[in-house]
């Protein structure tokens, strides 16, 4: 390990400990820059008891596919975001941006003459070569740009980073919403203001999943089966949990109808040779009701058991599963699982002030 690697984590591990010191709850409600606008629509789930928001003894653990190494870069940035007084939207879009540039890792080199955790060049006025690989720098760069840009806050993860970035390949930063959005809750307990200040929530507590046309419909003559709503999204699509409640299934069923043996839900699935949802989650919340999220791109973002706010987002679109191409199926039971509960979506989410087709 280089001493500039050992440098970074210790740097990490006081960041941290900076985090989890209560300055979190005084950034979103004392109000960072911009921070206001978020607040009218950030919503508070309860935090973890503090002891398990501490880092792991020894520094920072792995968070699901992340190691020690890139969680800990990731928690670089998130302090360095805390310290500017940028709002929490803002660490998710950096983190995210920084997992598609690095995968997290501070590289001396890559792409053309880019450089560290943001692949910033050097040519483009980022500064040296030395400064970029240095992730405290690379951050605050990248924040000073994001907060350049006019109405980032409000804008899709993609659009914001893109900004920033302007990457050749702009809609691979979208996939990392879920990831990101999970580090920076682990590192500093935040879970409100993350979601993009977008979201909108009615008075009764309701959201759209996603902002989508309604392709196919609820039980319609064609397939009579089909329990659910269809909205068209493109892959990637960031989808939020339409209210709170608790995360009360997260599974993937797709199986290949030939042989009865499981398709996988890290590919997409095929309309003719696979049965299922996908990737999918089950919200329940108070009174009995039911939401489903099927075909999703990757393993969701939340676990069973979690606590979500309404606009959280809990994973990505895709087509796993049954699916003929990428969109959200979504699906309102009245009282358990089963398909007999079931009711159309389109009216349930008009009558709760969340309309669908918008
Ligand atoms: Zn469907």
């Amino acid at each position: 390990m280089t001493t500039r690697v050992l440098s970074g984590i210790t740097v990490a591990v006081v960041g941290v400990l900076l985090l989890c010191s209560g300055l979190a709850t005084t950034l979103i409600f004392g109000g960072g820059t911009g921070a206001a606008a978020c607040a009218a629509i950030a919503s508070v789930t309860p935090t973890a008891p503090s002891a398990t928001r501490s880092p792991a003894s020894g520094g920072i653990g792995p968070i699901g596919d992340w190691s020690t190494e890139q969680v800990g870069n990731a928690a670089t940035i998130t302090a360095v975001g805390m310290r500017l007084g940028v709002p929490p939207r803002g660490w998710v879009i950096a983190v995210a941006t920084a997992m598609q540039e690095s995968s997290l890792i501070n590289t001396p080199g890559g792409d053309r003459d880019s450089v560290g955790l943001f692949q910033q060049r050097p040519s483009q006025g980022w500064g040296t070569p030395e400064q970029l690989q240095d992730p405290q720098y690379a951050a605050t760069k990248f924040y000073q740009k994001l907060q350049a840009v006019d109405g980032w806050q409000a804008m899709a993860l993609t659009e914001a980073a893109q900004a920033v970035q302007r990457s050749a390949y702009p809609d691979a930063y979208a996939r990392w919403e879920p990831d990101a959005t999970r580090i920076v809750t682990a590192l500093t307990g935040v879970t409100a203001g993350l979601a993009t200040c977008g979201v909108t929530v009615s008075a009764q507590g309701w959201t759209q999943p996603v902002h989508a046309d309604v392709g196919s419909g609820f039980r319609t003559e064609d397939r009579p089966g089909h329990d659910g709503v269809d909205l068209i999204v493109g892959k990637g699509t960031p989808i939020h949990a339409a209210s709170a409640g608790t995360v009360t299934v997260v599974r993937c069923n797709a199986v290949d109808v030939r042989t009865g043996a499981g398709w996988g839900c890290d590919r997409d699935g095929d309309p003719a040779l696979t049965r299922g949802c996908g990737w999918y989650v089950d919200i329940t919340h108070p009174g009995g009701v039911i939401t489903r999220y099927c075909h999703m791109l990757t393993h969701p973002s939340v676990a069973e058991g979690q606590q979500v706010a309404a606009g959280d987002v809990i994973g990505v679109s895709g087509s796993s599963g049954h699916s003929s191409g990428p969109h959200l199926h979504f699906e309102v039971h009245l009282g358990d699982h089963t398909s007999a509960t079931a009711v159309d979506p389109v009216g349930f989410m008009a009558s709760v002030g969340a309309p669908l087709n918008q």
